[in-house]
């Protein structure tokens, strides 16, 4: 299957409630389909969910100007979120639904096959490192699974509300931008065993 074909097999999905909660449309994700480096965020939220794209609002603009500032354009780097559908009010996804849409987000990694994953915000990072740990443990640390290396980040949207997560945010990108330099110069190392997450110690 390509990405393209999973895309248009969920144009309609009706697999959880919120395909009925007021969606405009699946926002399935956009950049570079052949990406090195994935962003996966939350869910959609209202200018998202109009466009159809993900991170376009207030949030997708800081983070692109993080994206920036690391050397990295949206062109060239894919960018999903773990939801593809709004939750109504712009609420927390519930497990359930999380659970329901996180087949589609591991199929969409396995066909993007990219090297690094960048979560954003508690969610991505607990459904990706399946462990129900808080961001702020884990922000900035580097973990290598089976298939990718997870980076987790706090959300843009968390920054924005807090002003206090502004400054940690623009210093995990700065980290962000060590491990960037580190894959393009380290030689490949062999992955660990499935499901046995490995932090890596590169700070
Ligand atoms: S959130 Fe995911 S599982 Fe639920 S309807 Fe949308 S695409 Fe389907």
């Amino acid at each position: 299957m390509k990405l393209a074909d999973l895309h248009d097999s969920l144009r309609d999905c009706q697999a959880c409630r919120l395909a009925s909660s007021g969606r405009t449309q699946v926002v399935f994700g956009t950049g570079n389909p052949h990406a090195s480096i994935m962003f996966v965020g939350e869910a959609p939220g209202f200018h998202e969910d109009k466009q159809g794209v993900p991170f376009v609002g207030a949030a997708g603009k800081l983070l692109t100007g993080l994206l920036e500032s690391v050397g990295l354009s949206r062109e060239e780097i894919y960018i999903a979120n773990v939801i593809k559908c709004r939750p109504p009010n712009n609420r927390n996804p519930q497990p359930d639904e999380i659970e329901t849409c996180k087949p589609f987000l591991l199929q969409q990694i396995q066909l993007i096959n990219p090297k690094l994953v960048c979560s954003l915000g508690n969610f991505a990072m607990q459904t990706l490192l399946e462990k129900k740990i808080g961001i702020t443990k884990v922000r900035g640390q580097v973990f290598r699974l089976p298939e990718f290396i997870l980076f987790p980040l706090l959300h843009p949207a968390a920054a924005l509300h807090q002003g206090n997560l502004m400054t940690p945010l623009r210093e995990d990108f700065q980290k962000l931008k060590k491990v960037l330099d580190e894959m393009t110069t380290a030689p490949e190392t062999s992955p660990p065993a499935p499901n046995t997450p490995v932090q890596m110690d590169l700070f």
